[in-house]
């Protein structure tokens, strides 16, 4: 797998569930390519950020709405 196509299915991942195929190979690009393991660390903590923003940024309400 090239750079190019482990960040377009690092992308992919936040629109929907990889293949297994899919999350075999990015796995493995991960494991070799330290430029895309940050793409990816970067992409999780925006994702997180996204979320706590959506949330109100109280962690406390995540806990009621599980239950
Ligand atoms: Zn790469």
């Amino acid at each position: 797998m090239e750079c190019k196509q482990a960040t377009q299915l690092l992308s992919q991942r936040q629109e929907r569930p990889l293949n297994r195929g899919e999350k075999f190979s990015l796995r493995l690009h991960l494991m070799l390519c330290k430029g895309c393991r940050n793409f990816a660390g970067q992409m999780d903590s925006l994702r997180a950020i996204s979320r706590g923003y959506a949330k109100g940024e109280s962690p406390s309400s995540e806990d009621s709405e599980t239950k």
